[in-house]
């Protein structure tokens, strides 16, 4: 059973897991609940999109194990992460399984959850601030704006490889074609080259205008703005690696750099 009880705080038992979003980084943005339950934690089972300063708050005694995994260096695999995770509640541990963002937000929290659910774990899932949200707020991007874009999709640009070593590039493109949509693409930096040839093929503007996010929230977070003509160019100049964003569409522009300076969390960090 999902452990969901909206009228009360959800009550963190041994022997349950609790699949919990940290956010994309900046300890300030967890939410109440998911601090309740990093607090309560017999074990963490986390991966590297988790900052130290969250990992910071775990009780001193809490067990970590880390499954952190890159794009091609799956340290565990899904499916021993899986079993991990039955194996602790069994031994009647509260479990937290710690993720990046939000756990359901290309963080397989829904394939976990089955998991768990079919060996008879139950789960708890705690929603957290999904990075295309607070990545943008903190650069001052708004994902949606009147008159300028009036939808917004989370897509992934990492594309599943096919057995022969080919990209399935089979992505709805002809739907982010809309000039007045913005999108954002998770896990893109590596397939960049080919997100944008194919945007552009299926009819979007080049001249687009576009951002590179790099470990939004966090101290290390860096912002790079163009468009979708020159993004590869400052991915190659500025050495941009994951976890970054990339978000796509006219709202990029909305705030200029002198109204950006008065938004206070840009200002502190000068
Ligand atoms: N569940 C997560 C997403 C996991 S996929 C969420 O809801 O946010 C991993 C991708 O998320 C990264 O490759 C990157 O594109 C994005 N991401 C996560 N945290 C980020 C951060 N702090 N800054 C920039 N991008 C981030």
């Amino acid at each position: 059973m999902f452990n969901f009880n909206p009228s009360h705080k959800q009550a963190f038992k041994q022997g349950e897991v609790a699949l919990v979003g940290a956010g994309p980084g900046d300890p300030d943005l967890l939410t109440l609940q998911a601090f309740r339950f990093i607090k309560q934690a017999d074990v963490v089972v986390y991966d590297r999109l988790v900052s130290d300063e969250i990992m910071a708050l775990l009780p001193e005694n809490c067990e970590k194990v880390y499954v952190g995994k890159k794009q091609a260096d799956h340290r565990v695999p899904q499916d021993g992460i899986n079993q991990l995770l039955v194996e602790q509640a069994q031994l009647n541990k509260k479990v937290l399984r710690l993720k990046g963002g939000d756990p359901f937000v290309f963080g397989r929290g829904g394939e976990e959850a089955q998991f768990l659910l079919s060996h008879n774990v139950a789960c708890h899932i705690v929603p957290g601030m999904t990075a295309a949200s607070a990545c943008t707020s903190y650069v001052g991007i708004p994902l949606t704006h009147r008159n300028v874009s009036q939808s917004c999709t989370f897509i992934t640009g990492h594309l599943q490889s096919q057995k022969d070593g080919a990209s399935n590039t089979d992505l709805p493109w002809h739907i982010l074609a809309d000039q007045k949509q913005t999108v954002v693409f998770y896990m893109g930096v590596k397939n960049l080259p080919m997100i944008i040839a194919k945007m552009v093929a299926t009819g979007r503007n080049i001249n687009t205008p576009a951002a590179l996010i790099y470990k939004g929230t966090q101290k290390e977070q860096q912002v790079y703005k163009g468009q979708l003509s020159n993004l590869n160019d400052l991915v190659e100049q500025h050495n941009i690696k994951p976890p970054t964003l990339i978000v796509i569409g006219d709202v990029v522009n909305v705030f200029d750099e002198s109204s950006l300076k008065n938004i206070g969390y840009l200002s502190n960090n000068e």
